[in-house]
């Protein structure tokens, strides 16, 4: 029991996270029965064996400021000076529960039995943890970015306009920029940008086939938030809004989620609640618009693709987003040989690389670790080649698979329909 005053690290922490916690949090402590559902839901918990990384135990700061500030025997213990807040120490401890042990999946909230929304205490738990400093620099690095250059890995809209003018001499096709009055506005991540630039000419080259009015914009065109990752709403919001400002100014009447998986969460959900006003333009992922020009008779493919492939959910789009047929439709007509992960769509196993966890350079043996979960999935299937449509879940499967030394070739889904394009032949 700690009966010495916090550091002002300590105070801060307590303070930012005491704010988090809403009528939903309190509810969700009081209702949870330690029936350790989640544990297993998890695939640090399920790769370690250790019982620290049990979902709920991540949360257990928060639990005894909640306990402490919103219970009778907590206020009676405070008051008789036995606080049990947590003190720097525990804060620290707890870093990498909070960030290196968790990439926001939400499986565990899927399966706790009172619905408990774990990965929601995760993310406000983040807010505190991230105010008060604790928080792994890699992710501190990535917001500073963010907000100074634009983009957390540094990208501007120069680099932009450069791979840009790079992919219209591939695809031999005009890529339009900051043009007025588009209906689409496409968002990137800076790691496509970076390190899989051939989504813009995949798109390039599906749009012009099925007559699609669209633009990227220099002003706001990245899509992931790192604030969202670090728990920092300030930081979030900046960055949502340039996307809508951005929106706004062209006229569109939708933004396109890139293949990234947070991102579209971020700016389809995350952004009217942190603006405080319902966006004026449709928000929609890559893939539900190329099922939408699927069904319009608009994606016009020859052949197939014959080598057994797989497809990996990432659990934003999946699991929170809901787009599970989708991807499956689109890749019924390319492949003739797609074959299921088990378990698949909603309950599908994370990549081990989401919600910031990427971007942590000491969360890497543990990423490893947790990715062993994805690999047996791979390996049951004798597949050569996994599609799957979020950069930072392709970018962890390309890193976990060279760990594992496994031979299967990871391609985004927007690549591999425009290889098959009937104008690409
Ligand atoms: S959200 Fe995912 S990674 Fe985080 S505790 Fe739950 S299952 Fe584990
Ligand atoms: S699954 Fe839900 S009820 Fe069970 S231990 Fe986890 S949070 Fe508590």
């Amino acid at each position: 029991m700690n009966t010495n005053k916090l550091s002002d690290r300590a105070s801060s922490a307590e303070q930012h996270i005491l704010s988090r916690i809403d009528s939903r949090i309190a509810s969700f402590f009081s209702s949870c029965v330690h029936c350790g559902m989640c544990a297993e839901a998890c695939h640090f918990y399920k790769e370690t064996g250790d019982p620290k990384y049990t979902p709920i135990y991540k949360l257990e700061p928060m639990r005894k400021i909640w306990k402490h500030h919103h219970t009778f025997w907590g206020k009676l213990f405070g008051t008789l000076g036995w606080s049990t807040l947590p003190d720097e120490q525990m804060l620290e401890d707890w870093q990498e529960l909070v960030y290196d042990s968790c990439t926001l999946c939400s499986r565990c909230s899927l399966v706790c039995p009172v619905g408990n929304d774990i990965a929601y205490m995760v993310r406000q738990q983040r807010e505190g943890f991230s105010a008060a400093g604790f928080a792994p620099e890699g992710l501190k690095g990535a917001s500073e970015r963010s907000i100074e250059l634009g983009s957390p890995m540094g990208v501007t809209a120069t680099t932009l306009l450069a791979t840009i003018k790079h992919q219209e001499k591939e695809c031999g096709i005009p890529i339009p920029v900051d043009q007025q009055g588009s209906d689409y506005l496409v968002l990137l991540s800076s790691l496509e940008i970076v390190g899989f630039p051939e989504y813009i000419g995949a798109i390039a080259r599906i749009f012009k086939q099925a007559d699609i009015s669209w633009t990227i914009s220099t002003k706001g065109f990245e899509a992931t938030n790192s604030g969202i990752q670090i728990g920092n709403s300030e930081i979030a919001r900046e960055i949502v809004e340039r996307v809508v400002n951005a929106a706004e100014s062209l006229g569109v009447k939708a933004v396109i989620s890139p293949e990234c998986g947070h991102a579209y969460t971020s700016i389809r959900w995350d952004a009217p609640n942190l603006l405080g006003r319902e966006l004026p333009f449709k928000v929609i992922h890559i893939l539900e618009l190329l099922h939408e020009l699927q069904s319009q008779g608009k994606l016009k493919t020859v052949g197939t693709f014959d080598t057994p492939l797989t497809y990996h959910d990432p659990c934003s789009i999946a699991r929170k987003g809901g787009v599970i047929k989708e991807p499956r439709d689109l890749l019924n007509q390319v492949s003739s040989d797609f074959r299921e992960m088990t378990p698949t769509g909603e309950m599908n196993w994370c990549c081990g690389g989401g919600g910031g966890v990427s971007a942590i350079d000491e969360a890497e043996e543990l990423r490893f670790k947790a990715f062993h979960r994805k690999s047996e999935q791979v390996n049951k299937l004798g597949v050569k080649v996994l599609v799957t449509a979020c950069a930072n879940c392709r970018n962890t499967i390309e890193e976990g698979l060279e760990n594992y030394e496994m031979d299967v070739e990871v391609v985004g889904l927007t690549e591999l329909i425009a290889g098959q394009l009937e104008s690409a032949g």
